[in-house]
């Protein structure tokens, strides 16, 4: 049986103390549950208010990226090991906006996913393919490639530490969302992937987070699906109202 995991991308948004306000406010709804995972993924700036905030919380202190190498002349980044001491737990790698934005590659995110591993923390790395590539019909071979890339020497040990977000890069961000079911059959060809690469067993404990235009009014269905675990949410994870009506999905 596969825990659910809601986890909240709140990207360049919310100032330190926004940040620790949500999070006071958030904990007072969430007390009591513990059939789900919960994570909130704020800026690093506001990584320790928000560490500090949750310290006696079912809510889990995340962040959007780390780097490869635990300290060195990488200027603007910030290293596993510092977010580990920070107290942060899961680290988003792979981003569609990292892609996009700031040049992020399947090798690059696989190296920042062995050192976040190295470092005892939790990954959510995300996959998606764009509009063009689902109209020429090229979804399956572009989530293999990011996957076979992304996960390119990773152990069977490692896999519990791990979380896959599968997000269509048409649907961050656009209020578009997948259907349940479209969303469903990538899920479903991403756990038969993991379980050529690793085995069924495996395949069956990994959770898989649907993301791209979650909010209060579709994560039922979503939730539904045989093989969706979660969901990685963006705008709708900025209120502490729809964070808190998708978390009680
Ligand atoms: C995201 O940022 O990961 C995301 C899915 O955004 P949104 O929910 O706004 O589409």
């Amino acid at each position: 049986m596969r825990k659910p995991i809601i986890a909240g991308n709140w990207k360049m948004y919310k100032t330190v103390k926004e940040s620790a306000d949500f999070v006071k406010q958030l904990h007072e709804k969430m007390k009591g549950i513990s059939d789900r995972e919960i994570v909130v993924c704020p800026t690093f700036l506001s990584v320790p208010a928000v560490v500090e905030a949750l310290r006696f919380s079912n809510i889990q202190p995340g962040c959007q990226d780390a780097h490869w190498e635990n300290e060195g002349a990488y200027t603007g980044n910030v290293s596993p090991a510092m977010l580990k001491e920070a107290g942060v737990k899961y680290v988003i790698l792979g981003h569609s906006e990292k892609r996009q934005y700031d040049g992020e590659t399947d090798p690059r995110i696989n190296l920042k996913l062995k050192n976040v591993l190295k470092n005892g923390l939790k990954a959510i790395v995300c996959v998606g393919e764009t509009l063009a590539e689902r109209e020429l019909g090229k979804t399956e071979k572009v989530i293999e490639t990011q996957i076979q890339g992304c996960f390119e020497g990773i152990g069977l040990g490692d896999m519990a530490d791990i979380v896959i977000a599968y997000e269509p890069v048409w649907a961050i961000g656009t209020g578009k969302n997948a259907t349940p079911e479209q969303a469903n059959e990538v899920h479903a060809f991403i756990r038969k992937l993991m379980e050529k690469k690793y085995n069924a067993e495996t395949a069956q404990q990994l959770r898989i987070q649907y993301g791209g235009s979650v909010k209060p009014e579709n994560v039922k269905q979503l939730m539904g699906q045989p093989d969706i675990d979660g969901a990685l949410v963006g705008g709708a994870s900025l209120k502490v109202d729809s964070f808190a009506a998708i978390v009680g999905f």
